[in-house]
């Protein structure tokens, strides 16, 4: 984290601090706050001071739903357009969705390739999700251990042709791999089970009504439905990214009441807008799922005032503005997404304090529960002593107008154009150091990739880390390898760490690694990763084992294959194609299915120390 480099101390008479809104001298050294000390405090010689007066000072705002797009479609927005928008608004961590960037974030490499073309382009901190697309599947091991926070999956196309969607099939591979780490899986939740052509089919493109009426609640209510069933099967963490249909919210409410752990969010679109004044024609208004009736709005806003809904997030998802066919009005042409990262705060706040919603209801929607959610809850989305001091200074009061001169991100399109909107960002902060101050950017690009930790795995004692290890692999060189290049920071260094290790073994280590693993079948029922043999036939167990014999006798190591997810029938297959190869061919594979396995435990590491 870059440092600030002098103490500062920032007073205001309405800071805001978990809940409580009091006159506060909040003191920043190294990034940190350090304290948070009464307003009248005397200053130590050597410390800047700055007086916001009566400008609320609360923690940065934390937008956990955002299309940054690039690498390879940064003609929509990119890192730099992006992060500064967000600075204006005082956001100061955003995480990126795996699309629409090219290549999308579905594999380790892609991620690499975005973490890349994040480098030095970064105004506030980004986190990024991972993707879930049916033919990466394979892919996931490697993508979850080398560091993004969670997975996005879609149950409709998302238009975008490299980020197909899901099956429940595919799902049902994905969330077991997903729950040993803890992290989420987030869901676009629009299903459609009717089998009628899509979208194109409505017979006036430029109507509002038809479009809405082509994207119904009942295909959220479908995909929701599905979504609780899988999670309530597999344990996993579940998101319900963009909830736009109100007549899912008893089925939520029942959900959580139940204990599963699923979270909800939704967007300031469907909070301010309303389908009865959308014109025809205007696809600024274009989303999915679509922006509903008024009354259904309403009843968004009960949920997120009993926790129903946990928090609000953007779903920023520009495009050039040719995209948006404005010039026809096509609503089935338009792409569907509305930018708004830079007017998070004032769009919410707006209507919240109509609603009688107060500043710490905008705190915890904007700022705890988001970060908490994205795995950031123990040093971002508070203003604490010991957090990041990632700070906004706003003025509720204050009234602004969205134009085409005021937006920062890219493309200068938007539904909230030339309105009034309460609440004006003054000055915002990441890690102590102002980046947005008065209507303008401030300082270099300093933001962080923010990589999953390692922090648990780094600090336990030299004996619990090689525990951890020997559950990864047998290999005592491997763990020996791994255990020297400690503390690792985050799991990409420690992927890479694993990795390096593994080409560095001898075929001794490699058969002693091998040799770690249990047999596929033959009475491994109770082990996880093979929990996929549970509704196997005795038919099925009796093949696996004998092919598994044939395997052992002609290849002088046991058959290996990377089982979580898989049934046994698709396990005897592999086993079956594997057992006419060659042994040349069959010691690559094996190596390639063993450190696949390795990552995929690798990613649960942080969760069985905690
Ligand atoms: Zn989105």
């Amino acid at each position: 984290m870059p440092k600030s480099s002098e103490p500062l101390a920032l007073r205001s008479r309405r800071v805001l601090a978990d809940g409580v809104i009091s006159p506060k001298t909040v003191f920043v050294e190294n990034g940190r706050i350090a304290a948070i000390a009464p307003y009248e405090v005397e200053i130590p010689v050597g410390t800047q001071v700055e007086d916001l007066g009566s400008l609320v000072l609360m923690a940065g705002l934390t937008d956990v739903h955002v299309h940054v797009n690039e690498p390879g479609r940064t003609d929509w927005e990119g890192f730099a357009t992006a992060t500064r928008a967000a600075s204006a608004g005082g956001v100061t961590t955003l995480i990126d969705m795996p699309l629409n960037s090219t290549p999308v974030t579905t594999t380790a490499s892609a991620f690499e390739a975005k973490l890349l073309a994040a480098q030095g382009s970064l105004a506030i901190d980004v986190g990024f999700w991972g993707g879930v697309v049916p033919e990466h599947l394979e892919e996931l091991p490697g993508l979850l251990a080398s560091g993004v926070l969670g997975l996005k999956a879609f149950l409709v196309h998302s238009g975008i042709e490299d980020f197909p969607n899901v099956t429940a099939a595919d799902l049902e591979k994905a969330l077991p791999l997903l729950a040993p780490t803890g992290l989420p899986l987030l869901v676009h939740c629009e299903l459609d089970t009717s089998g009628r052509p899509p979208v194109e089919g409505i017979p006036n493109p430029r109507s509002y009504r038809q479009y809405l009426a082509s994207r119904p609640g009942s295909w959220e209510l479908d995909a929701i439905a599905l979504v609780l069933d899988l999670c309530r099967r597999t344990g996993a963490r579940v998101h319900i990214v963009h909830l736009s249909c109100a007549q899912a919210l008893p089925m939520l409410r029942e959900a959580k009441a139940e204990g599963l752990p699923v979270t909800v969010e939704t967007c300031p679109h469907y909070l301010v807008l309303s389908a009865e004044g959308i014109p025809d024609g205007d696809t600024r208004f274009k989303c999915a799922p679509p922006i509903r009736e008024d009354q259904n709005r309403q009843a968004l806003w009960e949920a997120l005032a009993d926790g129903t809904i946990d928090f609000i997030a953007t779903d920023h998802s520009p495009c050039p503005p040719e995209l948006k066919r404005l010039e026809v009005g096509d609503f089935t042409k338009a792409w569907g997404g509305i930018a708004s990262i830079q007017f998070l705060l004032p769009l919410v706040w707006t209507e919240a304090q109509k609603r009688g919603f107060g500043l710490a209801d905008l705190e915890r929607w904007l700022c705890t529960k988001p970060a908490a959610f994205a795995g950031l809850g123990a040093t971002k989305g508070r203003l604490a002593v010991g957090y990041q001091a990632d700070l906004v200074a706003w003025d509720p009061e204050a009234s602004f107008s969205i134009t085409a001169e005021t937006i920062v991100y890219r493309h200068k399109v938007s539904p909230y154009e030339n309105q009034s909107w309460q609440g004006s960002v003054h000055s915002t902060w990441l890690s102590g150091q102002k980046v947005w101050s008065s209507g303008r950017p401030s300082g270099p690009f300093m933001g962080e990739a923010l990589i999953r930790t390692t922090q648990a795995f780094d600090t336990v004692d030299q004996t619990q880390a090689r525990e951890a290890l020997k559950r990864c692999c047998a290999s005592e060189r491997w763990i020996d390898a791994v255990l020297a290049r400690r503390p690792f920071g985050d799991f990409h260094a420690l992927s890479a760490a694993a990795t390096e290790a593994w080409q560095g073994l001898t075929l001794e280590d490699t058969l002693q690694a091998f040799s770690g693993h249990a047999k596929i079948g033959g009475g491994h029922r109770t082990n996880r990763e093979q929990a996929g043999l549970a509704g196997a036939t005795e038919t099925t167990l009796d093949k696996l084992k004998k092919a598994n014999e044939a395997y052992a006798a002609k290849f002088g190591f046991s058959f290996l294959v990377f089982a979580t997810g898989k049934t046994a029938e698709e396990m005897l297959k592999l086993l079956e194609i594997r057992l006419a190869r060659t042994k040349e061919e069959e010691w690559v594979e094996a190596s390639i299915q063993h450190h696949k396995i390795t990552l995929f435990r690798l990613a649960q590491i942080e969760r069985t120390l905690k």
